[in-house]
């Protein structure tokens, strides 16, 4: 009795209860958010090259009513670990999709492209190809505005499956484009047989082209795009230096401080403005 007394006592550990508390409650805060919609998206521009701002990511904010706008990294894991990660991505895809209704109705917005993130309980839920498509239909928009990002990881979680509904949204005009290029474990067989667009560069192998191993690697990133026909974008491109090298080896594609930080609506349609005069 005495032994399981003091095996029980892990159990009430404070820091352990201090930590599975703070969960909880990440997580019914999380749930309070989804449901009064306190998730809002922002914007990064991404940059071609020869035609300017194309488009850019939306990106995930939490617009907490008491502690401020709060990025991923305060709450995406929470998210994952309660099961809610894809409410919150339907919410983003939502907006985004309102967001492209609105571009499309105004001539120096409507070529702009929305690139959305998606996790693996979001693409491999029953309905997703039919809501991604009911979005489409319901808002108004040309599908090829809307750009897909998944990483490598979540793909082979299950290839078969995720490349039957990456060609089903395909056949609807609907890009893809692979995030965090690079970092996953894969083998890079898989590629040819995806309905890709693009492949976007990690960010670590973009500060890594200081060495020359780098930038091998993105020399060969880039490669592989070109072979494959695909798009390559780089991001977290913070120094002209970086532009260049990567201009140098093919890319035109950029996304990253450089160019432009993640910001509200009304500051990003101003930066596409001042852009176009
Ligand atoms: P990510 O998809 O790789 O997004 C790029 C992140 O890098 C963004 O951070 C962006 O602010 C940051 N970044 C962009 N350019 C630069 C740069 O030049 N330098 C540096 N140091 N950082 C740069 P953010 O917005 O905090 O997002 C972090 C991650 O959260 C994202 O990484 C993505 O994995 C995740 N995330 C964001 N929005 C969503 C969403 O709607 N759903 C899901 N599931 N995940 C999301
Ligand atoms: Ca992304
Ligand atoms: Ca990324
Ligand atoms: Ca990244």
């Amino acid at each position: 009795a005495k032994l399981a007394g003091r095996n029980s006592l892990r159990f009430f550990d404070p820091y352990m209860q201090q930590i599975v508390s703070a969960r909880l409650r990440l997580e019914e805060e999380l749930r309070r958010g989804l449901e009064a919609r306190e998730f809002v998206i922002y914007f990064q521009p991404q940059v071609d090259t020869a035609r300017g701002i194309v488009g850019a990511e939306a990106l995930v904010r939490w617009r907490h009513p008491e502690r401020g706008v709060l990025a991923p990294g305060d709450f995406i894991e929470g998210a994952e670990r309660g099961g809610l990660v894809q409410y919150l991505d339907l919410q983003v895809l939502e907006l985004a999709c309102k967001q492209l209704a609105r571009w499309a109705s105004q001539p120096s917005t409507e070529r702009l492209a929305l690139a959305v993130n998606i996790s693996a309980p979001l693409l491999y839920q029953g309905n997703f190809v039919e809501r991604v498509l009911e979005l489409v239909r319901s808002n108004g928009f040309n599908p090829k505005r809307l750009k897909l990002e998944l990483t490598e990881s979540l793909l082979l979680d299950d290839m078969p499956e995720a490349s039957l509904r990456m060609s089903a949204l395909k056949a609807h005009g609907i890009h893809f484009s692979i995030d965090d290029f690079g970092t996953g474990y894969s083998s890079m067989t898989y590629l040819h047989r995806l309905p890709l667009d693009q492949l976007k560069i990690d960010r670590s192998f973009i500060q890594g082209m200081a060495s020359d191993n780098g930038l091998a690697i993105v020399r060969a990133i880039c490669a592989l795009a070109s072979t494959l026909d695909l798009e390559v974008l780089a991001e977290g491109v913070e120094t002209q230096p970086q532009r260049q090298m990567l201009e140098n080896n093919g890319c035109h594609l950029f996304q990253g401080y450089l160019f432009g930080q993640p910001v509200p609506i009304e500051a990003f349609e101003e930066m596409v403005a001042r852009a176009a005069r």
